[in-house]
Formats: C-alpha cells, sequence, structure tokens
C-alpha cells in the first residue's frame, strides 16, 4: 500500500431549501473550515429531467415525486470538493438523512428540522460513493 491516500471528488448540493434561507455560505464555510477543496461551483436551476437523473436510484418510492418537486423548486448550488476520504468525510459533515436525528454539530443536525412535508428538506446532498460521485459529477459538471 503507499503511503499517499488517494484524492476523491464528491458532488455536493446546497439544495432549494438551503439556498432560500440563506445557508449557502455557512454549508460553503462548513467545507472549507474542515480542509476540503473547492474545484467547481454553480448556482443553477435544475430541470425535471436532470433532477430525475441524479435520483434515479429512488425512482417507485413514494417520496420520489415530492423529491423531485423539491429540487426542482428554486435555485440549488452545486459543488464539486476535493480531498482524501471526501465522500466519506462530507457525508459526516452533512448528517444523518433524517435532520431530526442528525447530530448536532453536522449541517443537518444544526440548520436543519421536520417541516412535516412530504419530503425531508435536509439542505444538502453528498454523493454516497466514488461510483455515485463520478456519475453525479458527469450530470453537473460534463467537461471536469
Ligand atoms: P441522502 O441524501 O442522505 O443520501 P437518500 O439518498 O436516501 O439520502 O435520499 C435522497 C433524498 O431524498 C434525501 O436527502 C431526502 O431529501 C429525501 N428522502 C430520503 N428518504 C426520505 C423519506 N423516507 N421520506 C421523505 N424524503 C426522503
Ligand atoms: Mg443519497
Amino acid at each position: 500500500m503507499s503511503d499517499t491516500q488517494q484524492i476523491e471528488r464528491t458532488l455536493v448540493l446546497v439544495k432549494p431549501d438551503g439556498v432560500a434561507r440563506g445557508l449557502t455560505g455557512e454549508v460553503l464555510r462548513r467545507i472549507e473550515a474542515k480542509g476540503y477543496r473547492l474545484v467547481a461551483l454553480e448556482l443553477r436551476q435544475l430541470d425535471r429531467e436532470t433532477a430525475s437523473r441524479h435520483y434515479a436510484e429512488h425512482e417507485g418510492k413514494p417520496f420520489f415525486e415530492p423529491l423531485l418537486e423539491f429540487i426542482t423548486s428554486g435555485p440549488i448550488v452545486a459543488a464539486v470538493v476535493e480531498g482524501q476520504r471526501v465522500i466519506e468525510g462530507f457525508r459526516s459533515i452533512a448528517g444523518a438523512t433524517d435532520p431530526t436525528v442528525a447530530a448536532p454539530g453536522s449541517i443537518r443536525g444544526d440548520l436543519a428540522r421536520d417541516w412535516g412535508k412530504k419530503v425531508i428538506e435536509n439542505i444538502v446532498h453528498g454523493s454516497d460513493s466514488p461510483e455515485s460521485a463520478e456519475r453525479e459529477i458527469a450530470i453537473y459538471f460534463p467537461s471536469l
């Protein structure tokens, strides 16, 4: 084994709730303060087709339609973030999917809660594996 860990990239989204609540800077601050590096960053409006491509793994689930509605409801910020073990590291910074039980100290644990909606609004997305990261980065930043 080599003594240097492979540098990874992950796709991070600040979802429409995060952008609308003015939390983009707070999310990016936490990423940079942790020591990860931003390599791409864009404010954009998702269309339904791109949103379905991103969330294809959830097709057929009861929250799929509400998720598409939510993620296309307003601007998002898409970022590619780089660093050793950043895929796992950002998931840890983000916290558990359900913000009610996400650990305090995490983005979701500190900044999100249950609003009683059909879809969980939890401020951020982060890729969950190297395969997902590669697939998702290609959706948002095909030139990378
Ligand atoms: P994560 O974003 O933590 O990787 P998933 O990939 O399981 O979580 O789900 C994608 C997104 O779909 C979640 O971030 C959340 O916004 C929404 N979601 C997931 N599970 C549910 C659920 N049971 N009910 C409502 N919305 C959900
Ligand atoms: Mg996921």
